[in-house]
């Protein structure tokens, strides 16, 4: 960001002063403006929003400071039309924070500031007067509790809970206990209850005596000594790497470090990937705590992520739970930031801002004196340099919490073998086998869609994008072709663009297929599609977790969205379908990827007390990287990435611009 230039003709106006201002605009530099009419400058907060005249527009940007001196003829300086917020909305260290991603993702100040802010906010919406949705009796009502039928529990259990409490119980509170938007709007619609706003007046989570709501797990030992390091050193910046194979209780220990966190007044921000907050993680921690927890991520509306922003930045909340654009909330307590799944993609924003938020969040403990935990069952090889070279603490977990045992791998040998729509024989016969015992059983295909691509059978050719010269994917459920880099879609074409020819085929495998071809050989058991497509709706990922927590047997079919942190404990078969395609990626860290993600999966079998089993069909059963990865040793396939990484002086051995 560059500042205008101090230049000897600087004007002074000693009566008013100037207010620096960041707006969003591409441009790297911050605007001078008059105070509002009847405003004196230093009565001007740095960190509130102030509306400005820019261009023909007008624009909420963000006071950087007070300043006496502008290189602007005091003439041609614009008044500002009006100051938003009497307290500052976003504190000094926030704004540093901003200022050195800005300078290091060479972004402006002003969209780095302006994103930090929920939307909300960023039009102008008054942020002192937050009022939120409460329900309570409708007060004409004649109605009584009998008068719902008989088939409506679930709305006499509402109804019932709101006639219990004196006082409107908010929507939030509501949903947690178990009831839904849908169950209520139909309690209105019967004319039993009515809907308001007010202003959410929680206590400061400090003043909630005690932290905890159920008691904690007794530790193993290994999570013992994880958590003793970590406390000890909670008055201090440090970072900490919590390398825990899938179900060694990592989540346990993040809790147990929060509650003491929390007993000495402070809040822990817990960063988790884009699509890992799952309700029942979210369940964990709000059954764990008695204080509040706010939540950011995608799956809110605008005003939602007004709430969990202010819970957090005015201290209601005594943890955050948020995806990575929450590495930006205000937090003024911040004691404490726990990065799980250190190593996943999601943490990196890929457009406009291109930031990686676990890399801030070390920024952000520092800044706070903090200790900050990343934690992962594959941490990326950055994190693992790191903490070789000692920047880091090491911590442990080598055994799954509990009482179950890690899976075993088997690589299967598919060359040469009959495949049924991708599915060697003998994956098959040992699907059937776990469904017949009641059990549950995961496969996984890391693409979505009906094929990766279509292949004219006369001439050869493949229908590609116009745009990025990538294969189209076919799609089925809509039928369409989509472009999965640029995102550029068209009709399914009836002929090859090239020869004319009518045979136009499906090539290869994707979920939509994969589903079809488990419908038919298993038609018994429900297959349960998860991926980008089958989840759009926003409740409908919930729903399929919903039944897979029932125990049924079933199939779940998935691409990487089913490898993330989830519980599932009747899983007890894993099926990895095309773990070849990820060995001779471009990128460089394509093997990384690969390896994480078969580890990761991997991980989702066996659980609980039933042992797990994982097979990954592959072309390669001699692949040195792959057979590490069999031997469930994620360190010693690390070892062999690191050889590779400095032949060829890649990060973390070397540096790429
Ligand atoms: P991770 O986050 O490493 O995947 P979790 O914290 O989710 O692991 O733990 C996996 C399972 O083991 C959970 O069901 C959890 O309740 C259980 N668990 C964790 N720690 C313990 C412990 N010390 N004793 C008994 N069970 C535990
Ligand atoms: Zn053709
Ligand atoms: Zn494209």
């Amino acid at each position: 960001m560059s500042q205008p230039p101090t230049a000897s003709t600087s004007k002074t106006d000693q009566k008013t002063g100037f207010l620096r201002v960041a707006i969003p605009s591409p441009l790297r530099r911050l605007f001078d403006y008059l105070p509002p009419s009847g405003h004196h400058a230093s009565d001007i907060l740095s960190g509130t929003r102030v509306e400005v005249p820019f261009g023909y527009r007008q624009l909420v940007g963000i006071v950087i400071s007070i300043e006496t001196k502008t290189d602007i003829e005091p003439d041609k300086l614009k008044p500002a039309i009006r100051i938003l917020d009497c307290q500052p909305l976003i504190p000094a260290s926030v704004i540093e924070l901003c200022q050195w991603a800005a300078k290091y993702y060479h972004h402006s100040l002003g969209d780095t500031l302006i994103q930090a802010i929920p939307k909300n906010l960023r039009q102008g919406k008054d942020a002192s007067t937050h009022r939120i949705r409460h329900w309570q009796l409708y007060s004409s009502s004649d109605k009584t509790p009998e008068a719902l039928s008989k088939q409506a529990k679930k709305q006499a259990q509402a109804l019932q809970y709101i006639t219990e409490k004196s006082t409107p119980v908010t929507e939030i509170d509501l949903q947690e206990a178990g009831f839904s938007k849908s169950i209520l709007k139909q309690l209105e619609e019967k004319g039993h209850i009515e809907a308001l706003l007010l202003e959410s007046c929680q206590p400061h989570f400090t003043s909630i005596e005690q932290v905890i709501k159920s008691p904690s797990l007794s530790l193993n030992e290994e999570q013992l000594y994880a958590l003793e390091a970590i406390t000890d050193g909670l008055d201090q910046f440090r970072s900490y790497l919590l390398e825990g194979v899938t179900g060694s209780g990592k989540t346990e220990v993040y809790l147990q470090v929060i509650e003491a966190a929390l007993k000495q007044g402070q809040q822990t921000l817990v960063l988790i990937p884009e699509i890992g907050l799952t309700p029942q993680t979210l369940k964990r921690f709000r059954d764990r705590f008695a204080v509040p927890v706010a939540c950011l991520h995608s799956g809110l509306n605008d005003n939602e992520r007004l709430q969990g922003w202010l819970e957090a930045s005015r201290a209601t909340a005594g943890i955050l739970i948020a995806t990575r654009s929450g590495i930006f909330t205000p937090i003024p307590n911040l004691g404490l930031i726990i990065v799980d799944e250190e190593h996943d993609s999601s943490y990196k924003q890929q457009d406009s801002l291109r930031y990686n938020a676990r890399d801030l969040a070390i920024y952000r403990a520092k800044q706070a004196n903090c200790p900050i935990v990343l934690g992962s069952a594959t941490p990326s090889l950055e994190t693992i340099s790191n903490a070789r070279q000692g920047r880091y603490t090491q911590l442990h977990l080598k055994q799954r919490a509990g009482r179950s045992k890690p899976p075993t791998i088997e690589l299967l040998d598919v060359r040469q073998q009959p495949l049924q729509e991708g599915l060697s024989s003998h994956l098959i016969e040992h699907i059937g086998a776990h469904l017949g015992r009641g059990n549950q059983v995961m496969v996984f295909l890391n693409r979505r869609g009906y094929a990766p691509s279509m292949i004219c059978h006369d001439c050869g050719s493949t229908i590609d994008c116009p745009h990025c010269d990538a294969h189209m994917t076919l799609h089925r459920q809509p039928p369409h072709m989509h472009c999965h880099h640029c995102d550029y879609q068209i009709n399914i074409p009836w002929a090859c663009p090239q020869c004319q020819s009518r045979k136009l085929q499906p090539a290869g495998q994707g979920t939509e297929r994969t589903e079809q071809i488990l419908s038919s050989v298993f038609p018994g058991y429900p297959v349960l599609r998860v991926d980008r497509d089958s989840t759009r709706k926003k409740a409908a990922f919930g729903k399929m977790l919903d039944q897979i927590q029932t125990g049924k047997p079933c199939l779940l079919l998935g691409t990487q969205m089913l490898a993330k942190g989830h519980h599932f404990p009747n899983v007890t078969l894993v099926a990895i379908l095309n773990a070849d395609s990820g060995l001779f990626s471009a990128d460089f860290r394509g093997l990384e990827k690969t390896g994480q993600l078969i580890m990761q999966v991997a991980g989702r079998a066996g659980r609980a007390e039933k042992p797990g089993h994982v097979i990954i069909q592959t072309h390669n059963p001699t692949h040195p990287s792959l057979q590490l990865l069999a031997l469930n040793d994620y360190s010693r396939f690390v070892d062999s990435l690191f050889v590779e990484r400095k032949q060829l002086n890649l990060p973390p051995q070397g540096f790429l611009a």
